[in-house]
């Protein structure tokens, strides 16, 4: 290759470089430029040569930090690399670039000028700003998690497929399941009675806080939630809220409510009526019947302040109110006085157990467990006392028409009973077991029913002292 060829070479590497330089004096006089620089201002030669200084085409901030920082830098140094700035172009556009300087000096150590480039880094700036565009979404995108972690309510995000696509901590506390197992998978599959919660059906944003109220099944207890779905777009976003407390609060009451309408109604229907005898007929009634009549007020007068105590005794117990005073007493004391003398009662004790009890509580506890047993069935009923291991047992039994497996824990809650329409006109509150239950537990001891056929068998244990 000859050398004039070369020369060309450098000269049109030089004018079409991707890359402008610009030869300025050491005040920013331009005294040389390539085709790129006019290229990417727009100005030609005889509009950049001896008619512009280098600063002149920078914005101007550019053009500030240029006098104040870069040109003493560069004097200082002999040398800038890479400084961001805008070039002002012919038509006010801007283009971004990266400044770089070198001085050039004389033999002597004096500066001769200055060979500047600049470098496109429009480029660049997308990248970056994209880079950082893409660091705030994934910032706001990691505190949106954050403060989903801390919201009360659950919430699932299932895609359109029916696949779960997130779920947050109260989600997977409501729904017993964990992020780490569900997501991904069809929400049918993965929570227990998903079918119930997808019933309802996503509601407009606006109405997406009044939410559905639904039973759901899990592990074979009925949890109530309060559902709100709404649509994403591309899924549904279902707000869950586990209500079952709320619900079973709101049973309480209304229980409460059919057993005291119940329950009253039927002794105060009998108050009334020989209340109103012995006032409208009191001349024709013989001695024998006005006293049948009175002692029917007493009867009924008690039965409704039983009932009275009972609901009131529960409710001392619910609010924590009633305390069981322990003492070391001898487990057959609790067989006195038991079932008012009934001769279908037989009780049974053999040497004294000393255990560690509230004997009136502990009598009110066997006192209900058999007037129960008389009251349900019409046969002997029997009360024992045994001595076990760590325990003494007391047992109630009867031969009446028992308790169905199934219910045998459901009759210890508040209100609960087998016939709650009194079809076999045997009247309660409910109360009784769950009672019991109650005051057993503040002795430390147990209370249930012994799996037998035929008639009921309910044992109290109490620790031995
Ligand atoms: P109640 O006031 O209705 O007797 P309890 O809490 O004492 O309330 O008992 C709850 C339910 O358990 C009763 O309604 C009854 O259906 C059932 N139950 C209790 N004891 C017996 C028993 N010995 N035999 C059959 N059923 C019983």
């Amino acid at each position: 290759m000859a050398s004039s060829e070369v020369h060309e070479d450098a000269e049109a590497l030089y004018e079409d470089a991707p890359v402008a330089y610009v030869s300025t004096q050491v005040d920013g006089t331009i005294i040389r430029a390539n085709r790129t620089l006019e290229h990417w201002t727009g100005f030609d030669r005889a509009g950049l040569i001896d008619a512009r200084r280098l600063q002149d085409l920078l914005a101007p901030g550019a053009r500030i930090y240029y006098e104040t920082h870069y040109a003493p830098l560069l004097q200082m140094q002999g040398s800038v690399n890479e400084i961001a700035v805008e070039l002002v172009r012919a038509d006010g556009g801007r283009l971004p670039v990266l400044l770089s300087s070198s001085l050039v000096l004389d033999p002597d150590g004096q500066p001769l000028d200055v060979r500047t480039t600049f470098v496109d880094a429009s480029e660049r700036r997308r990248y970056e700003r994209e880079l950082l565009r893409a660091r705030l979404d994934a910032e706001s995108r990691a505190r949106s998690a954050v403060a989903l972690g801390h919201v009360h309510d659950g919430v699932v995000l299932v895609d359109d497929v029916g696949q779960i696509e997130l779920l947050n901590a109260a989600a997977e506390r409501i729904l017993g399941v964990t992020a780490a197992e569900v997501v991904g998978r069809p929400a049918s599959e993965a929570v227990d009675g998903w079918s119930t919660i997808a019933a309802v059906a996503p509601a407009p944003p606006a109405d997406s806080a009044a939410g559905r109220v639904v039973p759901v099944q899990r592990d074979g207890d009925e949890q109530w939630l309060s559902v709100a779905a709404a649509d994403a777009g591309d899924g549904i976003v279902y707000t869950v809220r586990d209500v079952t407390d709320e619900r079973r609060l709101e049973q309480l009451r209304a229980d409460l409510v059919a057993t005291v309408s119940h329950e009253l109604r039927t002794p105060l229907t009998g108050v009334y009526g020989a209340a109103t005898t012995l006032l409208g007929r009191h001349e024709e009634l013989s001695p024998e019947g006005r006293r049948g009549l009175l002692e029917l007020l007493v009867e009924q007068a008690r039965r409704l302040a039983g009932i009275v105590d009972q609901i009131l005794f529960a409710s001392r117990l619910d609010g924590g109110g009633v305390e069981a005073r322990l003492e070391i007493v001898d487990a057959a004391d609790v067989l006195r006085g038991l079932g008012a003398g009934s001769h279908r009662l037989v009780a049974e004790a053999g040497e004294g157990i000393a255990v560690r009890a509230d004997l009136d509580r502990l009598h009110q506890v066997v006192g209900n467990l058999v007037d129960n047993a008389l009251k349900y069935s019409s046969g002997p009923v029997r009360v024992e006392v045994e001595r076990r291991e760590l325990s003494a047992r007391i047992l109630v039994s009867d031969e009446g028409p028992g308790i169905p497996v199934a219910e045998r824990e459901r009759i210890f809650e508040k209100f609960y009973r087998l016939d709650p329409d009194q079809r076999s006109g045997v009247s309660g509150t409910g109360l009784g077991l769950y009672i019991a239950r109650e005051l057993v537990d503040r002795m430390g001891g147990r209370i249930g029913l012994l799996a037998n056929d035929g008639g009921a068998t309910f044992y109290v244990d109490l620790p031995t002292a």
